[in-house]
């Protein structure tokens, strides 16, 4: 049977799922080309600033990326140490005030009765005494934390174990990775995992793209559970979260969910606002010392790959034998619908491959 030619264009956390699993898939010749790579820290590539966890944010009508991304995360915990996650209670908090006036986090994430409770064992409302002053209510589940930058190694490792061939390229036109396959055959399937990168990319110039900026601030001290709140009383944007990652990777504090600002520098005064916020709710993460008990390794900026209308998760024909799979657009939520997707992904290409190889 002749071998499928396969170009990735984009090797963030869509990318590297998306070729991880069509590469277990037999008849594929799969190339990731991207202008970053995992190790990179780039305002371009949104995937290292992640925390990363899994808060479902989506409406239940959309729960299959979120339910089957779990599925897989749970089993990575549990048979796969050296992929860098780990499991970790979450308490998630709301105020009545942000579910009314929604100015940051999607509000189906901090729904008083979420449809996720379903799919976490350990689901519990958080009782009165353990909701902390300033906040209306909350709940509590065993979720994740991943070590992102040690989990996009260890997808990129399993790539190469799979065959797969990793290669820097800048696309200037999304028709250009016909060309870049590895075999030096013509890729009759790319797939553009592109991220924010789709908004000025050739040929898919997507204009209903936008950043979501999120400043964070990495800490060496340590604390559990993750908390993530559904505002602050800094005001619109400006969040609150913690999430202590695997395998020493250090704690997020969060951070910013700034609509629109494509801004990748971190403003001094956020990142104060933000250590503040952490030490008030959290102060034993700084031992009782505010924020000059916390030691920080480096405050950043990563731009959320935001779309109107969500994900762009289809198929289209580039020419007679050339066809496109798109995967991008997951704003906050890469990580935690990554396997979904990336599923979603093979489907749409097994679906093409089906009349290209009776032809
Ligand atoms: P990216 O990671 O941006 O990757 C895009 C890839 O495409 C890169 O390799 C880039 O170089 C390449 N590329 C782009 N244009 C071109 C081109 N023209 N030519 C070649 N290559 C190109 N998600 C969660 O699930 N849980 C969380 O807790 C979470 N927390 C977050 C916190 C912050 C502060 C931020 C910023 C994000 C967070 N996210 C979280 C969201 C998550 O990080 C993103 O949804 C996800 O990383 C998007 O991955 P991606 O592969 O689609 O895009």
């Amino acid at each position: 049977m002749a071998e499928t030619i396969v170009v990735v264009v984009g090797a963030g956390v869509s990318g590297l799922t998306s070729a991880l699993l069509l590469s277990k898939k037999k008849g594929y010749k799969i190339t990731v080309v991207a202008k970053h790579m995992p190790g990179d820290y780039d305002g371009e590539y949104a995937s290292p600033f992640a925390g990363a966890n899994i808060v479902p944010m989506a409406e239940e009508k959309e729960k299959r990326w979120e339910s089957q991304t779990w599925k897989e995360l749970k089993r990575l915990v549990e048979e796969v140490p050296e992929a860098g996650i780990h499991f970790q209670k979450c308490h998630i908090l709301h105020r009545e005030h942000d579910l009314k006036n929604p100015a940051g986090f999607p509000v189906h994430a901090f729904s008083p009765t979420p449809w996720y409770k379903n799919i976490f064992d350990d689901f519990r409302e958080l009782p009165k005494g353990q909701v902390p002053d300033g906040y209306d209510g909350g709940c509590e589940f065993t979720g994740v934390c991943i070590n992102t930058t040690m989990y996009l190694q260890w997808l990129a490792g399993q790539l190469l174990r799979d065959g797969v061939v990793l290669k820097r390229g800048i696309v200037a036109d999304i028709s250009e990775a016909k060309n870049l396959s590895h075999t030096g055959k013509p890729a009759s399937i790319i797939i553009n995992t592109t991220g924010l990168g789709s908004f000025k990319l050739g040929g898919v110039e997507d204009k209903t793209m936008y950043p979501i900026r999120g400043q964070v601030a990495l800490v060496r001290n340590e604390s559990t559970p993750m908390v993530i709140c559904s505002g602050s009383a800094d005001g619109p944007g400006e969040e609150l979260y913690l999430m202590q990652r695997a395998a020493g990777g250090g704690t997020i504090l969060g951070g910013t969910y700034d609509i629109g600002n494509w801004d990748t520098n971190p403003d001094p005064n956020v990142a104060s606002r933000i250590m503040s916020r952490i030490v008030k709710i959290r102060p034993e993460i700084a031992g009782g010392k505010g924020i000059t008990g916390l030691s920080v390794i480096r405050h950043a900026v990563g731009l959320r790959p935001a779309r109107k209308g969500g994900v762009r998760i289809e198929k289209e024909k580039l020419d007679d034998k050339t066809s496109i799979v798109h995967n991008y657009g997951h704003g906050g939520y890469g990580y935690q619908t990554s396997y979904g997707y990336a599923e979603a992904v093979v489907e749409l290409v097994e679906d093409i491959k089906g009349p290209i190889s009776k032809l």
